[in-house]
C-alpha cells in the first residue's frame, strides 16, 4: 500500500467518527501524492506524513455558565494546536452547536497550509464551542466568553497561540474574551485578533477575508482571460465573509444576486443591497425575511437554492459542505466559470472534481479564504510595534498576499504537471514550506 494510502487509513482508524477530519485529510493527502511518492523514503522514515495529521495538542474543557433564569449550563469546548513548525498556532474559534472535535480538527488541519500559503510566520490551530450565541443575551454571551477564557488563558499567548473569530465569534465575542484573558494575565498583548479598534484591532481586519476572496477571484480570472467586471455572481451565507465579499464583488464591477442563512435565501436580480444587507444582519442580527420585506425587488425562498440561479462566479461563503454534486451539475448547466470557497470546504469533494472535470475555474478555500487569517497577523505585527497602519495600508497588503497565493498555487500546479488545478496547487505549495521546516528542525 502506498504511503499516503496507508496514513490516511490511519487517520480513519484513530479518529473514528470524525468524517470532516477525514474528508479535510483525504483531500489533501490525495493532491499532494505526486509530491510525496517523489520523497517517499525519507517522509517515510520521518514518520512527516503521521506527525503532520497528528495535532501536537488537542485540549478538551467544559464551560459552565449561568444564563439569565438562574440556571447553569454547560458546554464543550475545544482547541487544537495543531502545527506549530513555521510560527504560533493561530486560527479561529467557532461558537455553533455543530462543533465538535472532529469538525475544530478538519479546520485546524486547513489551516495549516492555508496559513503557510499566506508567507506569513503562522502555524495552524483551531477552537471553539458548541455554544450557541444566537438568541442570547449580551450579559450571557458575556458570561459564556468570560468562563470559556478562564480555562483558555492558560494554554495561549501572543507568542504561543493566537485565536481569532470565526462562525458566532464577532467582535463582540472577541471583546469579552480579551478583557478577561487581560484580567486574569495582568498583560496587554495581541493574544487574539479580530480586536476592536479601540484596544488593538487592524483597520481592514472585519472586510479581509471577503475583501480578499475577491481579489483572489478577480486575479484568477484575469489571468484565465476574463474580467471580473459585469460578471453576476452568486453567494451563499450573509455573515461577515458574504458581506464583504458581496461589497468589494460590487466595487470591482459585478452584479451580487443571492445571499442566504441558516433557514432561507434571497434572489435579488437588482444586485443585493450591502447597506440593508449590513442593517438587517450586523445591526438588527435579523432573518433574510427582513430584506425581503424591505426591498421590493427581493424574493425569499425557505431553504437551499443559491446555486441553482444562473451566475458567471459562485462564492460559496456560509459554512462546510454545502454545495453538493447537484448543485455542481446546475452550477454547470447554467454556464458557471468559476468558483472559489470563501467558507472553508463548502464544496464536497465530488462536486470539486465535477467541477473542475468540466473546466469551471475552482479556487480552494485554503487560498481563497486566507485574507482573514493574513490580515489577522498583520494584526499581530502592528501589535507587536504598538503601532496601527491606515486601512489603505492593510488593504494593499491584502491584496498583495492574494494576488501571491494565486500565483503559488498557480505555479506549484504547473511544476508538478497539474496545470490549472488548484486544489492541488494550493496543497502543494503550503505543505512544501511546512514539511520543510518540520524537516529541518527535527523529530519533534
Ligand atoms: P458568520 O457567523 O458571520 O456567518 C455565517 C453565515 O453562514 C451566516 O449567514 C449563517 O446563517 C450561515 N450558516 C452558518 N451555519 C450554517 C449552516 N449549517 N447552514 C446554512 N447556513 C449556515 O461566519 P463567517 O462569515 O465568519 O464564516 C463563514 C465561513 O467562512 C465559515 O466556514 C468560516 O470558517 C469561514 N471563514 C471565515 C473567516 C473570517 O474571517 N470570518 C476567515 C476564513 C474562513 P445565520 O445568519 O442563520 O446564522
Amino acid at each position: 500500500m502506498s504511503y499516503v494510502d496507508e496514513v490516511f487509513q490511519m487517520v480513519v482508524e484513530k479518529n473514528p467518527a470524525q468524517p470532516e477530519f477525514h474528508q479535510a485529510v483525504k483531500e489533501v493527502l490525495e493532491s499532494l501524492r505526486v509530491v510525496i511518492e517523489a520523497n517517499e523514503d525519507a517522509y517515510r522514515k520521518d514518520a512527516l506524513l503521521e506527525r503532520l495529521v497528528t495535532p501536537e495538542r488537542q485540549l478538551l474543557f467544559r464551560v459552565p455558565w449561568v444564563d439569565d433564569k438562574g440556571q447553569v449550563q454547560v458546554n464543550n469546548a475545544f482547541r487544537v494546536q495543531f502545527n506549530s513548525a513555521i510560527g504560533p498556532y493561530k486560527g479561529g474559534l467557532r461558537l455553533h452547536p455543530s462543533v465538535n472535535l472532529g469538525i475544530i480538527k478538519f479546520l485546524g488541519f486547513e489551516q495549516i497550509f492555508k496559513n503557510s500559503l499566506t508567507g506569513l510566520p503562522i502555524g495552524g490551530g483551531k477552537g471553539g464551542s458548541d455554544f450557541d450565541p444566537k438568541g442570547k443575551s449580551d450579559r450571557e454571551v458575556m458570561a459564556f466568553c468570560q468562563s470559556f477564557m478562564t480555562e483558555l488563558n492558560k494554554y495561549i499567548g501572543a507568542d504561543t497561540d493566537v485565536p481569532a473569530g470565526d462562525i458566532g465569534t464577532g467582535a463582540r465575542e472577541i471583546g469579552y474574551m480579551y478583557g478577561q484573558y487581560k484580567r486574569i494575565k495582568g498583560v496587554y498583548e495581541g493574544v487574539l485578533t479580530g480586536k476592536g479598534l479601540s484596544y488593538g484591532g487592524s483597520l481592514a481586519r472585519t472586510e479581509a477575508t471577503g475583501y480578499g476572496l475577491l481579489y483572489l477571484t478577480e486575479e484568477m480570472l484575469k489571468c484565465n482571460g476574463h474580467d471580473l467586471k459585469g460578471k453576476t455572481v452568486v453567494i451563499s451565507g450573509s455573515g461577515n465573509v458574504a458581506i464583504y465579499a458581496t461589497q468589494k464583488a460590487q466595487q470591482l464591477g459585478a452584479k451580487v444576486v443571492t445571499v442566504s442563512d441558516s433557514t432561507g435565501w434571497v434572489y435579488d436580480p437588482e444586485g443585493i443591497d450591502v447597506a440593508l444587507l449590513k442593517e438587517v444582519k450586523e445591526v438588527k442580527r435579523a432573518r433574510l425575511t427582513e430584506y425581503a420585506a424591505a426591498r421590493p425587488s427581493a424574493q425569499y425562498h425557505e431553504g437551499r437554492g443559491v446555486w441553482s440561479i444562473k451566475c458567471d462566479v459562485a462564492l460559496p461563503c456560509a459554512t462546510q459542505n454545502e454545495l453538493l454534486l447537484d448543485d455542481a451539475k446546475a452550477l454547470v448547466a447554467n454556464g458557471c466559470i468559476a468558483v472559489a470557497e470563501g467558507a472553508n470546504m463548502p464544496t464536497t469533494i465530488e462536486a470539486t472534481e465535477y467541477l473542475q472535470a468540466n473546466g469551471v475555474l475552482f479556487a480552494p478555500g485554503k487560498a481563497a479564504n486566507a485574507g482573514g487569517v493574513a490580515t489577522s497577523a498583520l494584526e499581530m505585527s502592528q501589535n507587536s510595534e504598538r503601532l496601527s497602519w491606515t486601512f489603505e495600508e492593510v488593504d494593499s497588503k491584502l491584496k498583495g498576499i492574494m494576488v501571491n497565493i494565486f500565483h503559488s498555487m498557480d505555479e506549484a500546479a504547473k511544476k508538478y504537471n497539474m496545470e490549472g488545478n488548484y486544489v492541488a496547487g494550493a496543497n502543494i505549495a503550503g505543505f512544501l514550506k511546512v514539511a520543510d521546516a518540520m524537516t529541518a528542525q527535527g523529530i519533534v
